[in-house]
């Protein structure tokens, strides 16, 4: 167990990671998950500050992790989730960026995350590094953009016949999982409610994601 986890942050390594994710079966989210201005973070604070930063983070990843996802911190100050699609994914790239802004770190006070994900399967090691490649992308929209978001990509549209290859199917699309991620939303809040988990804190964390929140790009269509 040791062996397969990072003794810092508790989380997968990469090497376990990877290990348990290229193979798995049916299509897959992978949320890659990087500290904003993470240098700055170092600079000011100090080595120790961050890395004590690095375990927070991690534990707000965890805490959103949904049942059957993997949890891992692929190096340095960048995490991923891979959530098999289907489950709580719609709801889950919100829920990272709410736990962390809503989490006091030590010293530094406040902290971001900006959040890429994109969609797809995990056959083999290609699979992987497309998956990766895509996401990648949509992190470095979310930099971009102004950090502090998540942003997602669309793998390149198929082949004939596919009707999401349209910009309206793209804002079909995006509207569906907004929806989606509001519906995921208030079943949660039920849950944590009938848990008795509605602490302010808990509240927090199950804030009502905004429409504006949800900025999913229109990733590489049309190349
Ligand atoms: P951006 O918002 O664009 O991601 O900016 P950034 O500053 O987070 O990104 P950049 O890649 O410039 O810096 C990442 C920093 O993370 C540099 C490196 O020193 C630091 N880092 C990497 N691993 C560790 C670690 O284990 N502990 C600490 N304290 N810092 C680390
Ligand atoms: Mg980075
Ligand atoms: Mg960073």
């Amino acid at each position: 167990r040791l062996a397969s986890t990072d003794p810092l942050t508790g989380l997968l390594n990469r090497r376990a990671f990877l290990d348990l994710a290229i193979g798995r079966k049916g299509r897959h989210r992978l949320l890659l998950i990087d500290i904003d201005n993470f240098k700055l973070i170092n600079d000011r604070f100090g080595h120790e500050c961050g890395d004590e930063v690095l375990s927070a983070i991690a534990a707000s990843i965890q805490q959103c992790r949904p049942p059957k996802s993997l949890a891992v911190r692929l190096g340095g100050e960048e995490f991923a989730l891979l959530v098999p699609r289907g489950s709580f994914d719609d709801c889950t790239a919100d829920m990272v960026l709410d736990a962390v802004r809503g989490q006091a770190m030590p010293m530094v006070g406040k902290a971001t995350v900006s959040i890429g994900f994109a969609d797809g399967t995990l056959a083999d090691e290609e699979d992987w590094k497309r998956l990766y490649r895509l996401a990648d992308s949509a992190l470095y929209r979310a930099k971009s953009d102004g950090r502090d978001r998540a942003c997602w990509t669309a793998g390149p549209p198929r082949a004939a016949g596919s009707a999401r290859a349209g910009g309206d199917g793209h804002e079909r699309q995006h509207a569906e999982r907004a929806r989606a991620a509001r519906r995921q939303w208030r079943v949660r809040r039920r849950r944590a409610h009938t848990r008795g988990e509605a602490r302010s804190d808990e509240r927090r964390r199950l804030r009502r994601p905004r429409h504006a929140e949800l900025r999913y790009d229109s990733g590489r269509r049309g190349g």
